[in-house]
């Protein structure tokens, strides 16, 4: 069932930009796999065939479940996408390659202390300006990209939204695409189960995929 679902993701992330009319892209986006509660059992057979990125939002959970797995499969790229605490971004870079929810100063410095050259940071943006979710708001986005770039260089690779569950996410991915540009940054995680293809044919380098994957946790 995993697998089946695995290659329907790709599948329509392929084929996304002409589902919506728009031209196709040279490269697809990078297929992050979310397995935050997922067990190891899970993961492994995605791994068996050749899928390297994996997603978590904890880094206990990924202190837990990852370092097992990367002895065997050393190539792993795990991505943190929720929220971070600053007393554990030196522990979160020991783990992942790939941060994607800087979204305040505090973070920026602790990151800039520990970051190394293959690490890829991006900035969580805010684009509904929601009170509850993290990340920068659109209009300070330009100048924490601007600090960020300067305290990490090439590390700082792209930007990272959640769109507002009820309302139409194209134009929170078109947002976040202007805001990149205007900032010189190419790298966009955007697109979740929902809406993957979407975000896909609007321009996203990353997408974060769980439970189209896995199935939808039963509680
Ligand atoms: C859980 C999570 C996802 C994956 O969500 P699905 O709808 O299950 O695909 C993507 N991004 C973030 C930040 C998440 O926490």
């Amino acid at each position: 069932m995993i697998l089946e679902n695995y290659k329907n993701v790709r599948d329509i992330l392929k084929k996304a930009p002409a589902q919506f009319g728009l031209p196709p892209r040279e490269v697809a986006p990078t297929l992050v796999l979310v397995t935050k509660t997922q067990p190891i059992e899970k993961i492994i057979p995605l791994l068996e065939i050749g899928h390297r990125d994996f997603g978590e939002n904890r880094v206990q959970e990924a202190a837990e479940k990852w370092p097992e797995l990367m002895q065997r499969f050393p190539d792993i790229r795990l991505h943190l996408i929720g929220a971070l605490q600053s007393n554990k971004a030196k522990h979160a870079l020991q783990l992942c390659s790939h941060i994607h929810t800087l979204d305040r100063p505090s973070l920026l410095a602790e990151l800039a202390k520990h970051v190394q050259p293959h690490h890829k940071i991006m900035v969580q943006v805010n684009t509904g300006n929601e009170p509850q979710k993290a990340g920068i708001s659109p209009l300070d986005a330009a100048n924490f990209i601007a600090q960020a770039k300067k305290e990490l260089g090439q590390k700082l690779c792209g930007l990272m939204c959640i769109p507002p569950a009820d309302e139409n996410p194209a134009p929170h991915f078109a947002l976040l695409k202007l805001t990149a540009k205007q900032g010189g940054l190419s790298e966009l995680s955007m697109g979740m189960s929902g809406d993957y293809a979407l975000a896909a044919a609007l321009g996203a380098t990353y997408v974060r995929v769980g439970s189209a994957i896995f199935g939808v946790k039963k509680t």
